[in-house]
């Protein structure tokens, strides 16, 4: 790879396994089931791009497209505040740290298609160390589902999405969630599916929404993925695909400051 420079997330096991945190110049996924911690994940690493580079951040601004209305900017304070007491504690500082994420609500997958093409503007002149989307297959579900059949519908999104991140260089963070009555067999099967291990016919009676929303041209272009998961009652992170790292497990906790191993 030519890219080089990470985003470390402070997660010590999964800085040393990602050899510095989340790669610029690439896709990064976020996957699991609901309320395990993706947005968490999302949020304390939009924290990071933003903290001042003395602090070990990229002293950057982070755009965050917020598709399903769960970016919280008071959650996003308090990780700041637990977190990095001596920077949030200072005045004005944390509306400072805040104002650095810029969040975007595309109402539509044609605003979400206009977001994409202002970013690419702006982001080189504007700073923009970071961007996240949470989530990137919830644009062909529900509300956004209305609009066109989605089958491979985010072609386009996703070529457009890669080449923001090789051209850029910052880290793009996407998250995904698997739904599925079994979350265990729902990421198992999800992993499979995008190491082509089982076809996407098999895989459509575990996670239809996923596989049939996003494809294979997704699992390709995303260059690391992390799992997120729970088995009786402990969470774990585990790096499914990496070019550098072999298939590592973490446990982790959600506490006030955030996700922390
Ligand atoms: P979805 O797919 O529905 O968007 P998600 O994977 O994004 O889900 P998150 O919203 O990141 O899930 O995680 C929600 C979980 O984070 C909550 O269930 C709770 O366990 C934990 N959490 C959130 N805030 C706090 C907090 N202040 N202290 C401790 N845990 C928290
Ligand atoms: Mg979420």
């Amino acid at each position: 790879e030519q890219f080089s420079g990470h985003l470390p997330t402070r997660l010590k096991g999964l800085d040393d396994a990602l050899r510095g945190g989340i790669p610029f110049g690439v896709l990064t996924e976020v996957v699991g089931p609901a309320g395990i911690g993706k947005t968490q994940f999302c949020l304390k690493i939009s924290l990071l791009a933003s903290l001042p580079t003395c602090y070990g951040g990229l002293d950057g601004r982070v755009v965050y497209i917020d598709v399903e209305s769960k970016f919280c900017s008071r959650r996003l304070i308090e990780i700041g505040a637990t977190s990095f007491p001596e920077i949030f504690n200072t005045k004005g500082m944390a509306q400072e740290m805040a104002g650095r994420i810029l969040v975007l609500r595309p109402a539509s997958l044609c605003e979400f298609t206009e977001s994409l093409e202002q970013i690419k503007v702006s982001i080189l002149q504007n700073q923009v160390k970071l961007l996240v989307i949470d989530s990137m297959a919830s644009l062909v579900s529900g509300e956004y589902y209305k609009e066109a059949p989605r089958q491979h519908l985010l072609g386009w999104h996703i070529s457009f999405i890669k080449s923001l991140a090789e051209f850029s260089r910052i880290p793009v963070l996407v998250t995904n969630q698997v739904r599925s009555q079994s979350h265990d067999e729902a990421c198992q099967y999800y992993f499979q599916v995008h190491s082509n291990a089982v076809t996407p016919d098999e895989a459509k009676k575990y996670d239809s929404h996923l596989v049939a929303a996003l494809g294979i041209h997704w699992a390709h272009s995303v260059t690391t993925r992390i799992v997120l998961e729970a088995k009786s009652g402990q969470r774990y992170m585990k790096v499914a695909k990496s070019p550098i790292s072999p298939p590592l497990a973490f446990p982790f906790i959600i506490t006030s400051s955030g996700i922390s191993f």
